[in-house]
């Protein structure tokens, strides 16, 4: 791919904190003049018939064009009649594999110093399927199921990364001692594939010793390639030997060569923000009209920050006329509202007059999932000028994030990373 061509890609801001950390890729790629023509797209305001999700058919038809895409976090709202964003996502793009590099951040000190492994997760079925019934009072069954083709295809790839990023070994992560007819299928598709690359070491693994050798010395290990639920709890243990979920990127690998990168963390509603009289903000402004203009305490003594909580369909814990709520908000003080249904916390917004949000979120995770992205196209220069810059500036430890115990926003920890470029 010459640098003259941008690609395009889809890139799906996500929700809460998403914006404000896809912003920061953004400017970070147009500053490092990555060749990338993003495609934005939004989770709809309703359901979409044609996907029965939140998410659009032309979002969905924007990373099939595209074949790569970033995504932020999404949150799925709660209520009936609509599928989860993230499983209309991996159903309709058929993700097969999720795959999530860690290596330690130097600058950033966790327990190992030298952790370099990838933990690529077939994404489809296991104990995935969602075949769960009872079969009497008191005796339920879950169903695992392992196929051949799923199997075979997560091996492939698993052993098509390992060759095209120079690594040396794989390991399977099984439990087949156990599990000897689905497992010990896995283990055959993967052994049938690693014939086929004789240069790359293979070696099969028990889960649980894999467990223990993983926390002992994480540098025994290269590729890990295992089933759905092993890698659910794998790639999380891998992320904590780096410094968590905020720090780990993630790549979605989909049928006829989707990939579709993803920071692993959620929409983080308690430090994200909202624009006032943006899309999110006028939708809660309704939501608030249906409430009674309460009389107001005087307010000097007030916190920034408070909580107002809302209740539909029971009662408000505490309700504050809407005027009031402008009226703070337009002086600069931060409101917290947290919107509830049915007693469970749905959301929560923070709306600020005029900010781009709370600006406290650590771009970390999406950027490095954007060089995932970066990567998947052999865009390695750039990948490793854009990878090179956020590491060297969480290294030299002046701009960090607060989650990393900084005290830098957002924007700054993006401009710093600029300069680093
Ligand atoms: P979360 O990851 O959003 O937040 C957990 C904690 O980590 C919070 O305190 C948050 O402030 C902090 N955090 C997360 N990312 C951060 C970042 N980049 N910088 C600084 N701090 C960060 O998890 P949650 O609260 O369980 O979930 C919130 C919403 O996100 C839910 O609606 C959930 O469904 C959704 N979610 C989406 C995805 C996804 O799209 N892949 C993944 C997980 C959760």
């Amino acid at each position: 791919s010459s640098a003259t061509t941008p690609i395009r890609a889809t890139l799906f801001p996500g929700d809460g904190i998403g914006p404000e950390i896809a912003e920061s890729v953004k400017q970070i790629f147009q500053a490092a003049e990555a060749p990338i023509e993003w495609e934005e797209h939004y989770v709809g305001t309703e359901v979409d018939p044609r996907t029965q999700s939140f998410l659009t058919w032309e979002s969905l038809e924007s990373v099939r064009r595209n074949r790569v895409g970033l995504k932020g976090p999404m949150a799925t709202p709660i209520g009936k009649g609509h599928r989860s964003l993230n499983l209309t996502l991996r159903k309709e793009l058929n993700l097969y594999a999720n795959v999530r590099p860690c290596y330690s951040l130097s600058g950033y000190k966790t327990r190992y110093d030298n952790v370099d492994l990838i933990t690529i997760r077939e994404n489809t079925e296991g104990e995935y399927s969602g075949l769960e019934h009872q079969v009497v009072r008191g005796v339920v069954e879950s169903i695992k199921i392992i196929t051949r083709q799923a199997s075979i295809r997560v091996a492939e790839y698993a052993f098509h990364y390992a060759k095209a990023h120079g690594r040396k070994r794989v390991s399977a992560i099984h439990k087949a001692n156990i599990m000897q007819k689905t497992d010990g299928l896995f283990l055959k598709c993967c052994r049938e594939v690693a014939e086929k690359y004789p240069e790359i070491t293979y070696e099969e693994v028990v889960i649980d010793n894999c467990c223990m050798m993983l926390v002992k010395n994480p540098a025994l290990f290269d590729v890990l390639v295992m089933p759905n639920l092993y890698g659910d709890i794998i790639s999380d243990l891998c992320a904590g030997l780096i410094g968590g979920l905020g720090l780990t990127p993630s790549c979605n690998i989909g049928e006829g060569g989707i990939a579709l990168a993803e920071a692993v963390h959620g929409s983080a509603p308690d430090i994200a923000g909202k624009v006032l009289g943006g899309d999110v903000a006028s939708p809660l402004f309704e939501i608030l009209e249906h409430f009674d203009p309460m009389f107001l305490p005087s307010f000097p003594g007030l916190p920034n920050n408070f909580n107002i909580q809302i209740c539909s369909g029971g009662s408000s814990i505490i309700r504050w006329p809407l005027v009031m709520l402008r009226h703070f908000i337009e002086s600069g003080i931060t409101v917290r509202l947290a919107v509830q249904f049915g007693g469970h916390g749905l959301m929560g917004y923070n709306l600020s007059h005029g900010s781009q949000g709370c600006n406290l979120a650590n771009p970390t995770a999406l950027l490095l999932s954007s060089v995932s992205m970066l990567r998947h196209l052999d865009l390695h220069d750039k990948a490793d000028r854009i990878q090179n810059a956020i590491l060297d500036t969480i290294a030299e430890g002046k701009y960090r994030t607060a989650d990393l115990g900084g005290t830098s926003k957002t924007t700054e920890f993006t401009k710093a990373i600029i300069d680093h470029l």
